[in-house]
Parts: structure tokens; sequence; C-alpha cells
């Protein structure tokens, strides 16, 4: 009998505790949080600081932990790391890093050397390989326990390689991201001490309290809020302000910041700092060099690219704005672009980006790493993992956030979007939106799953469930995850409960496969009471279907083929425009007869998806028209 009660408890547990599909995290979720602060004394001749780090671990969980782990990512910056090694042996090397790393002296080299570690006061062991520090603990962690971790270590700044670095290609003295040890991220699946190889990044939220001095020549820029414009200046004080500055070499800079995942901050003695503040939003931050922007480039370019920056923060508002009104309110009290790094890149309450560029392709940066501040900053999901989340839905929203600031909203912002996945799917490279993002074959494969695929994951499901349901379930899933880690079945359970559908078929076939869609019309004749469409699922991933009917006297109509396994239908996205529901589509049925109730004679066109959101890689079998060979 006892037997038998702890089967059961211990089947009941399992059920309680196994994230199925359906309940996905929202039941009994749990994350860890963290509190961080952080002492640098930085030496701009050396470009190396001394660290001390306080880190409060709140293992919120219901394991208990024997180690933890740290990301020490300056670590990827020496010859033979595995981001040396990744970047000399794939087919498509990131051009910016390519075999540079192999090369560097002793000088151009990053590392973090952690001199001790001490857990509630006391020493403790660890292990450094490559760029994770694993740290054995003298006491394990219990669930619901916090204890503190504090560290002194020494780190050298690298040449500017990928995204961090001392001296970038625009002279931009340091941009710090990625620069401190940070402790890895623990969730239901367990420890997350992934390499640093390329990509990408996943940490608990908390709390941030930074100081960093710094010859007081240097204007320092931050993703988090500064507590003493009063002792620095350089354009962070109010205009009823007296800046006082302490005396000697350096100057210290006081940042604090509160429910985010990273600290990446920016320092050169040249930045021009602007500001411009969003109506009910944040205050925007720019920072770059009006003096050596583009030092090499002639005067009308050097002009030209300084009109640009000048230009950005007007651009930068009406995004911020675009994104409240649809999207959802950017919570925090500041945003800053910061010209540096090696590209774009999005940061906590920031962003790093080279300023050497076009208008529209310095907005057009700006905008998707701003963007991010929503999918990543706010919801943070676990980047290795869905980075097809966080760079699909940015892309997605920030395509048409630059159809609405370039073209007045008019035209299909996703169309280069699509074209890129017929190229791919056409080309054979294609892999899986849900691989670990270091683990693609190519680097052009992870781009099309988390860039294109993602976005069109979105743009398409707007197709199955309907515009406005898509755009609840986009507002719902950033209010109830705000702050937290959701994975991709979160996401489609929100869209489930918004449209009253059952979508586990969508997320399987799009996400998990590289199952690709094709319709065709295979012919239309006269049947009893009207004309008969014969219609053909040639690909592999079902769909349901909008069909448009064009009528010769100009009239028309639209018949819905919702798929039976959705247990639902979308409402009629165009009122205007009569729609009839036919019956559902059983998707192993490899051809489905729609009735028209015209006869043949009276029907000039028929298409398959008009509006082209789905993602149909042959579309020249969509439509049939009068006259034309079938
Ligand atoms: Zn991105």
């Amino acid at each position: 009998m006892l037997k038998f009660k702890l089967l059961l408890s211990a089947t009941l547990l399992f059920a309680l505790f196994m994230p199925t599909k359906s309940t996905a995290q929202k039941h009994g979720y749990w994350q860890q949080a963290v509190d961080y602060e952080m002492d640098i004394d930085f030496n701009v001749e050396t470009n190396r600081y001394q660290g001390y780090q306080k880190l409060t671990y709140h293992n919120n969980s219901p394991d208990t932990l024997d180690r933890v782990f740290y990301h020490l990512f300056f670590n990827a910056f020496q010859p033979n790391s595995m981001m040396d090694k990744r970047s000399r042996t794939i087919a498509d090397p990131d051009r910016r890093v390519r075999d540079r790393i192999y090369h560097y002296d002793e000088t151009e080299i990053g590392y973090q050397k952690i001199d001790w570690i001490k857990q509630n006061g006391e020493n403790v062991e660890f292990t450094v390989k490559g760029t994770i520090l694993e740290v054995h603990l003298n006491e394990p962690i219990e669930p619901g326990e916090s204890v503190v971790f504090e560290m002194e270590h020494e780190a050298q700044v690298p040449l500017q390689t990928r995204r961090s670095g001392r001296d970038n290609a625009e002279g931009v003295r340091y941009s710090m991201a990625q620069w401190f040890p940070k402790i890895a991220a623990y969730d239901e699946f367990g420890w997350h001490p992934n390499p640093y190889i390329g990509r990408e990044f996943y940490a608990p939220f908390g709390t941030f309290d930074v100081k960093i001095h710094i010859d007081r020549d240097y204007v320092v820029a931050a993703g988090s809020i500064l507590q003493n414009p009063e002792e620095v200046g350089y354009g962070y004080e109010t205009a009823d302000m007296q800046v006082n500055r302490p005396d000697g070499e350096k100057l210290t800079w006081h940042f604090q910041s509160e429910n985010v995942h990273d600290f990446m901050w920016a320092a050169d003695p040249d930045y021009t700092h602007t500001t411009a503040q969003v109506p009910g939003g944040p205050l925007l931050r720019f920072f770059y060099q009006s003096e050596t922007v583009a030092e090499n480039a002639d005067e009308e370019r050097q002009s030209e690219l300084l009109a640009n920056w000048e230009a950005l923060p007007e651009y930068t508002v009406k995004g911020f704005q675009y994104m409240s009104e649809n999207y959802g309110d950017y919570p925090y009290d500041e945003y800053i672009v910061i010209q540096g790094g090696d590209g774009g890149m999005e940061y906590t309450m920031g962003t790093l980006i080279t300023g050497n560029r076009s208008l529209s392709s310095l907005v057009g940066v700006t905008v998707h790493e701003f963007v991010h501040a929503w999918y990543e900053g706010v919801v943070a999901n676990d980047e290795t993992k869905d980075q097809w989340m966080d760079e699909g839905f940015t892309s997605y929203a920030s395509a048409f956030i630059m159809n609405h600031l370039f073209n007045d909203g008019e035209g299909d912002p996703m169309l280069s979007r699509y074209n890129g996945y017929f190229r791919t799917v056409e080309a054979g490279i294609e892999e899986p939106m849900h691989i670990h993002a270091d683990h693609y074959v190519t680097n052009a494969a992870y781009g099309m799953a988390s860039y294109t695929k993602g976005a069109i994951f979105l743009h398409q499901l707007g197709y199955v469930i309907g515009e406005d349901v898509l755009k609840s379930t986009l507002n719902k899933f950033y209010e109830e995850w705000k702050y937290k880690h959701p994975s991709g079945y979160d996401f489609i359970r929100i869209a489930e409960r918004e449209s009253g559908m059952v979508l586990d078929w969508y997320y399987e076939y799009w996400v998990e496969t590289t199952k690709t869609i094709d319709y065709e019309i295979q012919s239309v004749q006269d049947g009893e009471n009207g004309a008969v469409a014969t219609l053909g699922r040639v690909g592999l991933m079902p769909m349901p279907l909008d069909v448009e009917v064009e009528f010769t006297d100009g009239s028309l109509k639209h018949y819905y083929i919702p798929m039976r396994i959705m247990w639902g239908q979308k409402e009629n996205e165009f009122p205007n425009i009569k729609r009839d529901v036919a019956e559902d589509w059983p998707w192993v049925f490899p051809e489905y007869e729609l009735s028209i109730d015209r006869p043949v004679s009276e029907i000039s066109r028929i298409e398959i998806d008009p509006s082209g959101r789905m993602a149909d890689i042959d579309r020249s079998n969509n439509t049939w028209e009068l006259n034309s060979d079938e």
C-alpha cells in the first residue's frame, strides 16, 4: 500500500511538473534572479581594468545547485579559442572575424583572469575552460536560497572583433559589450554554459549597480541610468544642475538599472551627446563622434554623415511611438544609441551601432536594434535556442516601422523577406529554426532561420489567425512575458487562446521542420450547381486557404477553407468582400474540390492567397484565369 502510494504521488508529481505543450510554462513558472554590484577601475593606457564584482544570486528554482557557471566572454578573443577555430573552419565566416583572432598578439587579445571567488565570504574553487568559468560550491544552493558571490578579476579589452572591443573601425575607443563575468542562465532545462562562439545571449533578470572609474577626458555612455550627473556633466546634467567634478585623474561614473539582464557601455573622448524625448515615452540619448565621424572621408561625405546623425533622433522618436502604439509600451526611462561596435547589436536599454552609414541604413539599424528592446530586452527568450523569436519578431516589426517612416505605410514591407526565403529553399541550405544558434552548418542558414523565417512566422500567422488576432496575440505576449523568458510554445499558446484555434501543427511544421508549402489549382470545371475548382496540396506543410474568385462582372468573392486540425476558423479579414466558409480540409487528402456558386463562364480569375502572406514556394500554380491554360 505504501509502495502504491509512493508510486501514485511520483506519477502525480511528474504530471504536475512536466511542462506540456498545453500548459507551457505559465503554471509553476519560475526564474532565477540576480543583483550585480561592480566596481571597475579602468586604464586607458593599457586597455585593461581591474574589477570587483558582488553578485547576489537568488535560486528560485525547485532544484539544489552544487555548481554555478559564469561566462568570460573576452576569452573568446584569443588564438585557437572556439570562436577563432569556428571562424576559420566554417564555410561562410563572419567577415568581421575570419582569421583575425588567430593573428592577435598579447596586446590585442582579450581576457578575463579571475583572481579569487568567494561564496558567502569563503573562498571557493573554480576552473576556467575557454569562455566558461565553473565554480565548485562549498555549500550547495538550496531551492529558495540566496547566496553572495564576490570576485576580483583583471581583464584586457581585445581589439574590436565581434560586437565588443577597443578601437573599432570608426575610431571609437571602447565598445564594452559582453565584458564582465556574467552568471550563466539556469532554467527548467538546467544550466546553459554555452561557450562564446559567435552567438547568442541568455541571462537572468535583476539589478545592476556599476561604478566605472576612467580617465576624466572620456565620455561614458551606458544602457543604464546615470546616478551622478552633477559629478560628470558631459550633457547628462539637467538645465538647473551645477556640475562639480571631483579632483583626480579619473572620474567615477555610477549607473543603476533594474529589471534588466545586461549592462553595456562605451567610452570615447570625442563623443557628442544629444537627447530627444519620446512624448509619453523614454528619454533618448545619442552618442556619436562629430569630430571623427568618417575621419578619412572627404568634407562632403563628412557633412552628410553628420547630417544623418542629426536627423536620427526624430526618426527614432517616431519609431518608438509606432512600437508603443502597436506592440506595447517601452518600460524603462531611457534608451541610448551609441556609435560603436562593428555593425548593430542590441543590449538592455541601448544599442551599439556603426555610424558611417547612409540615412536609411543608419535609421534601419537603429530601428532594428531598438525594437529588440521589446523582443530580447523586456521579453527575453533564450536567444541560443529560440533565436528566431527575438530576431524574427524584431525583423517583422522593424519592417513595418521602416515602411511607416520611409514609405507612408504603402507597399509590402515583407516582400523581400519572402523572396529571400524562397531563394534559400531553392539553394537547399535551409535548416530548422529551433537549432542552437551556434550549431548551424552555415551562417547563412542561421540568418535565414532566425531573421527571415522568424519574421515570416508572424506574418504568415497573421494569415492563419487574422491580422487583428495576431496583433492582440503580440500585445498579450508582451504583457504576460514582460521581464520573463518565454519559449516559442508560450507564444503559440497565447495565439491559440486569442484565436480559438489549435495551432500546434503550425509551430511544429514551420519551426521544427524545413517542410515547405505549395498549393495549386489543378482544374476548374462546371459541376451541378456552378463551377468546381480542384485544388491540390503539392507541398508537405498543410495550410488553410484563402481563395479569391473574380467574376466577369468585376465582382469579388472569397472562399475560406479551414484545416480540420485547426478546430476553428478566422474571422473575415475583408468584411467588404463576401466570404463563404467552405468545408474544412483534412490535410491527408492531397486534393480538395471547392464549389463555386456560379458557372465557369462567369469566372474570370481564381487565386489562392491573394494577400501573399502564405509562403507558398511556387506561386505560378496559384492562379487560374479564364482562357488561360489550366
Ligand atoms: Zn537583431
